[in-house]
């Protein structure tokens, strides 16, 4: 009989040792579930309905106003994967030599400007010695391919300069 009781005396103990066990490790568990809810700023955005805001000096897919690019190569001859492949000829006798936004003659008629950014390492150093400053780094980084063929952008090319006129208004 006494064994008896005593054996009850410790289940009931057991059982409801468990049981503060299990309610103390539940209310431990989600007191770090409620920090997180109501304490700790968010690090996730609802992209895309919310996009990232870029540092300012963010490298992203590269931007060639070609209005204002003089053909000079130097970009070309910077690049470290040599991923910019740039032609040009002479203006006939006789035509107007315009000039670039920070003054310089346009002397040669730029033919072709892509850029592989398939091999792009963003290093910068194309943006870097550009005398005109008409190639910088955009802030936009949508802009995934189906293809690797679909990431030689040709600055020249009607989609990208529909392109273009989306990043200059941003
Ligand atoms: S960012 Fe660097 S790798 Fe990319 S095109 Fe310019 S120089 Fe070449
Ligand atoms: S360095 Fe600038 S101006 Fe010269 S070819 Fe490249 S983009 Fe054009």
């Amino acid at each position: 009989m006494n064994t008896n009781s005593t054996h009850e005396t410790g289940s009931v103990k057991d059982y409801f040792g468990n049981l503060f066990n299990g309610i103390k490790t539940t209310v431990v568990g989600m007191w770090i579930t409620f920090r997180y809810v109501w304490g700790v700023k968010p690090v996730s955005i609802e992209y895309p309905e919310v996009r990232e805001v870029l540092p300012e000096r963010a490298r992203m897919r590269l931007f060639n106003d070609v209005q204002n690019c003089i053909s000079c190569t130097q970009c070309a001859m910077a690049c470290p994967v040599d991923c910019i492949y740039i032609a040009s000829e002479k203006r006939p006798e006789g035509e107007e030599i315009k000039k670039t936004s920070n003054g310089q003659a346009i002397r040669l008629k730029l033919t072709q400007f892509t850029i592989d950014i398939g091999l792009c390492c963003y290093c910068g150093l194309c943006t870097t010695v550009c005398p005109t400053e008409c190639l910088t780094h955009s802030h936009d980084y949508e802009f995934s391919q189906y293809t690797i063929d679909g990431m030689k952008y040709d600055y020249l090319a009607p989609d990208v300069i529909a392109w273009r006129e989306r990043i200059v208004k941003v």
